[in-house]
C-alpha cells in the first residue's frame, strides 16, 4: 500500500490524548498504533517491575524482581492480574472521555496500549477466550456501551481468541463503587455476578477485561463468579490501576 504514507504525510495522525500531531516514522505498513505522542507517553506511569507475580500490585522499592506479596501468601488468589499503568494524567483524561463522554473510538487505542505493556502476560495466559466485566443493564442503557467489551475486543482480536458476551452477567444492581472504602466496596459486589451457562466457560482459560482496577473487589466476585462456573483459569487485564497511597 504506498496510499497510506502518502496520506500520513498529507494527514499525520493526531494524539488522542493532546490532540498534537505525531510524526511519522517509516513507509512501512504498521500494525495498529494506539496513536499517543512520546510526550503524552512520558506523562503516563506504566507499571513496571518488581510487580506481586500474581495480583500484580507494584511494590515501593524501585529495585528486586517480581515476587509474591503478602497480601496473596495468607490468600492465594485465584486469579493473576495485571494493569497497564497507573491511573492519572492523560491516561485518566482518556478514560474518563471513554468511559463517560461517549468517546468510544478510545477503546482501541487504550486497548492496544494494554496489550503493548502486557503482551507477555498476556501471550503467557494464553487464554481460549475474553469475558468483559458486564455492565447491569440498566447501566448499560445509559451509556449505550460496555467500555469493558470495547476492549476486550481488541484484545480478543490481537490474541486472536473469541470474545464471549452476556454469559458472565450483573445479576443485581450495584451502587457506584466511587467513594466507598475497600471493604465496603467488596460487600458491595459480592455475589452480584453469575454465568448464565456454565457449560460455555467450563475448563476454558479465561482473559478478564476491565478498565480501571482499584481494589480488586469488582473483579474478584467476577472471578468467583467464573470459578463457580468450573473455568480453568483467569487472568484478568485492565488498562490502568488507580494506586492508594
Ligand atoms: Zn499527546
Ligand atoms: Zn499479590
Amino acid at each position: 500500500m504506498l496510499l497510506r504514507p502518502l496520506i500520513d504525510l498529507l494527514f499525520p495522525p493526531l494524539c488522542h490524548a493532546c490532540k498534537g500531531t505525531i510524526p511519522v516514522t517509516g513507509t512501512e505498513e504498521t500494525p495498529p498504533q494506539p496513536f499517543i505522542c512520546t510526550d503524552c507517553l512520558g506523562k503516563i506511569a506504566f507499571l513496571a517491575s518488581p510487580l506481586c507475580t500474581l495480583c500484580g500490585a507494584p511494590f515501593a522499592t524501585e529495585n528486586g524482581s517480581d515476587h509474591i506479596c503478602g497480601t496473596c501468601l495468607s490468600h492465594p488468589p485465584f486469579h493473576t492480574s495485571r494493569s497497564a499503568a497507573v491511573l492519572g494524567g492523560p491516561l485518566q483524561e482518556l478514560i474518563h472521555r471513554f468511559k463517560y463522554g461517549g468517546k468510544t473510538h478510545l477503546g482501541e487505542p487504550l486497548a492496544l496500549l494494554a496489550f503493548q505493556r502486557l503482551e507477555d502476560f498476556l501471550c503467557e495466559a494464553a487464554p481460549d477466550c475474553v469475558v468483559p466485566v458486564p455492565l447491569h443493564r440498566k447501566r448499560l442503557r445509559q451509556r449505550g456501551y460496555n467500555q469493558s467489551q470495547l476492549i476486550g475486543e481488541v484484545l480478543g482480536k490481537k490474541l486472536r481468541v473469541p470474545q464471549v458476551v452476556g454469559n458472565l452477567r450483573r445479576l443485581r444492581w450495584t451502587e457506584p463503587q466511587t467513594g466507598l472504602d475497600a471493604g465496603d466496596r467488596v460487600t458491595n459486589v459480592k455475589g452480584a455476578f453469575g454465568v448464565r451457562d456454565p457449560k460455555v466457560l467450563a475448563g476454558k482459560r479465561v482473559l478478564l477485561v476491565d478498565d480501571v482496577f482499584t481494589t480488586g473487589s469488582t473483579l474478584g466476585a467476577c472471578v468467583d463468579a467464573l470459578r463457580e462456573a468450573e473455568v480453568a483459569r483467569v487472568a484478568a487485564v485492565t488498562v490502568a490501576r488507580g494506586i492508594q497511597r
